[in-house]
């Protein structure tokens, strides 16, 4: 299994008697033991930042800080930002972690900031969560901009230095510039199909075909309100969303986006990733185990190998 977005660096920083390994029960939905006992090939570690103090850098590294002390701290876990560290944690059973951005806010636009983060292992970077910073507008912002001409430098840069661009959050508008801009497949890393649910953070059909066509992923969220207008969701109404995609010609371009430990509510089933097998296997009713394979770990393993550098 490799997923692509969850948000336990989020809760190590706004508490920090909070441990990845060895903690108390119930205090975060990711753990290193469940990574581990579910054969998990590669979480992704977004650092995300509360809105009153997005503005700076020193909680973004913070939040590094605390991925390479707590995450990276486990014997058994593995920091991945090649392709040949990918193919290390096949072999030799470890788990990696990938580490990337949930808003760009604090960089303010310095493009030196994200070229340090990139040395510090970031690998994909999501512009803004919810609201609007100097880069563009997210979903929830009332204005819709796009990206501004500081977002669009951001964008180019990404693509130059090997940062996957994910346009979770993003506004409407600015996820049709980023789509404009940018020269490599993006990923929505945590955003279902708006057919199937008709919330601001899913994908309208046209966007998860742009996506499609570009051989980007769309990465399945667990959110409970993105899966089912009610909120009442179980793995049975994510199969939906799978439907919906592949219905699009999204086969090879579904992965998984959890969204874990960013949500105070959880779908009643797919609660951690100890549970996520019964996603597998309601998916293995509908869906060949080669199809599974895919969803689950595949068609985020084959983009990761094309979008890392080798070695
Ligand atoms: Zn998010």
């Amino acid at each position: 299994m490799i997923d692509f977005h969850c948000d336990v660096l989020s809760k190590l920083l706004e508490d920090r008697r909070i441990r990845f390994s060895g903690g108390e029960e119930g205090s975060l939905d990711v753990t290193f033991e469940r990574l581990r006992d579910s054969g998990v090939l590669l979480q992704t570690f977004a650092i995300y930042i509360s809105s009153g103090q997005s503005g700076t850098m020193d909680p973004i590294w913070e939040s590094v800080d605390l991925f390479y002390e707590q995450v990276l701290g486990c014997d058994g876990m593995k920091l991945v930002t090649t392709a040949a560290d990918l193919d290390d944690c096949l072999s030799t059973g470890k788990t990696g972690a990938l580490l990337s951005l949930e808003g760009v806010g604090g960089l303010q636009g310095r493009l030196s900031m994200l070229r340090l983060l990139y040395r510090l292992g970031v690998r994909a970077a999501g512009i803004t969560w919810n609201q609007a910073n100097w880069a563009a507008d997210g979903v929830m912002e009332p204005r819709g901009a796009g990206l501004t001409g500081e977002g669009r430098s951001f964008v180019t840069a990404c693509n130059e230095l090997g940062i996957i661009v994910d346009v979770s959050h993003l506004s409407e508008r600015a996820f049709w510039d980023v789509m404009a801009v940018s020269v490599k497949p993006v990923i929505a890393s945590h955003s279902n199909a708006r057919s199937v649910c008709d919330h601001p953070r899913n994908l309208d059909d046209r966007q998860l075909e742009a996506i499609i066509q570009s051989n980007g992923r769309i990465g399945l969220t667990y959110v409970p309100w993105f899966v089912t207008a009610t909120g009442h969701a179980s793995v049975s109404d994510l199969l939906r969303h799978v439907d919906h995609i592949c219905g699009l010609g999204g086969e090879k371009n579904v992965m998984l986006g959890s969204d874990f430990d960013g949500i105070d509510r959880h779908m009643s089933d797919l609660i951690h990733p100890g549970k996520v097998y019964l996603l597998r296997d309601e998916l293995l009713n509908h869906y060949s185990s080669t199809q599974v394979s895919a969803f689950f770990q595949d068609n985020a393993y084959a983009f990761l190998k094309e979008q890392l550098p080798p070695a």
